[in-house]
């Protein structure tokens, strides 16, 4: 160890060289694990941006994608991600906010236009079931006219939606137990975080929340944690000029967690490696790895690696 740093300081810059030099094959070096988890989106915010993709992930078990929010340009993200739109199976939706919903309906549209013939799984906050029901409704004429014209399978009796308003328990498969929890995000109500256990990792997704406890209920020894994170000097930027400064500040600093605090949190849930994502502000962002990784680092004592759109973990 070279004089002047001190073993923390050794250890925080040994993680961010492991996290820099494996990135994109890996973060991990799980190349053989069975289940991946693929960052899809990682910009937080619904304004479309030229350098990230809004809030989504694909948690693939065995093969079998599980998409964790629908941000818009998910179903081009997956296919950037190397993961075939017919083989899409189970969505989860954490809230509904349009950074993290504009694009459900498409995503199963794309993936049936794509040569999706199998069952698709939904589960999410009310009112789910009617958005789904609507937005096959508003697009039945290029449904009818596929399914007479090119001989399609319907595509209504292939979705299943579940609505969910507690946490708990979500379902079970061969590949992974999901469990939700409510987290804090008002005014949306209910917002949820969720938790796959497949038999060789655990993955949790915090969604959009405030410091949450129900989260580190949650997330209690899970090997990843990908939670949401925001930078308080870049909201200062972010809202410097517009009319409703004040009021945009406090609604983004009272329903998100800075980079410190999601450290606190993976700390407390004693996880194995903290993701950040959703970053707020989304822009301006090049250049600025240490910083979030720092603010990471200074609670939790684990590696900190920040998203990156098709990052695979
Ligand atoms: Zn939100």
């Amino acid at each position: 160890m070279r004089a002047g740093i001190d073993r923390r300081e050794f250890v925080r810059q040994s993680a961010v060289v492991a996290a820099t030099a494996l990135w994109p094959r890996t973060t991990s070096g799980r190349q053989s694990a069975k289940t991946k988890l693929i960052l899809l989106g990682t910009g937080g915010g619904p304004r479309p941006r030229k350098t990230s993709s809004q809030p989504s992930q694909v948690i693939l078990v065995n093969d079998t994608p599980y998409v964790v929010d629908c941000g818009n340009g998910v179903a081009r993200q997956l296919v950037l991600a190397g993961v075939p739109l017919p083989k899409l199976r189970h969505i989860f939706i954490t809230h509904h906010h349009s950074d993290h919903n504009a694009d459900y309906g498409n995503l199963i549209w794309l993936a049936w236009a794509s040569g999706l013939r199998t069952r698709v799984d939904a589960w999410g906050p009310p009112p789910l079931e009617k958005m789904t029901t609507l937005f096959f409704e508003m697009n039945a004429y290029d449904i009818k006219t596929r399914i007479a014209d090119e001989g399609r399978v319907p595509l209504v009796p292939l979705v299943h939606v579940r609505e969910l308003s507690q946490g708990g328990s979500v379902m079970q498969d061969e590949n992974v137990k999901v469990t939700a929890a409510l987290v804090r995000h008002p005014p949306v109500v209910p917002a949820f975080g969720y938790r796959f256990d497949a038999r060789d990792r655990s993955i949790v997704i915090s969604g959009d929340t405030a410091p949450s406890d129900n989260l580190i209920k949650l997330a209690q020894g899970a090997d990843v944690l990908v939670h949401e994170a925001l930078y308080l000097p870049g909201v200062d930027r972010l809202v410097a000029g517009v009319p409703n400064a004040t009021s945009l500040k406090q609604s983004i600093t009272s329903h998100h967690t800075t980079a410190e605090d999601a450290g606190r949190i993976a700390q407390a849930a004693g996880v194995k490696m903290l993701v950040l994502s959703h970053f707020v502000p989304a822009e301006g962002r090049a250049g600025t790895d240490r910083i979030w990784i720092d603010a990471g680092r200074v609670h939790f004592r684990g590696p900190v690696i920040v998203g990156k759109d098709l990052m695979e973990i």
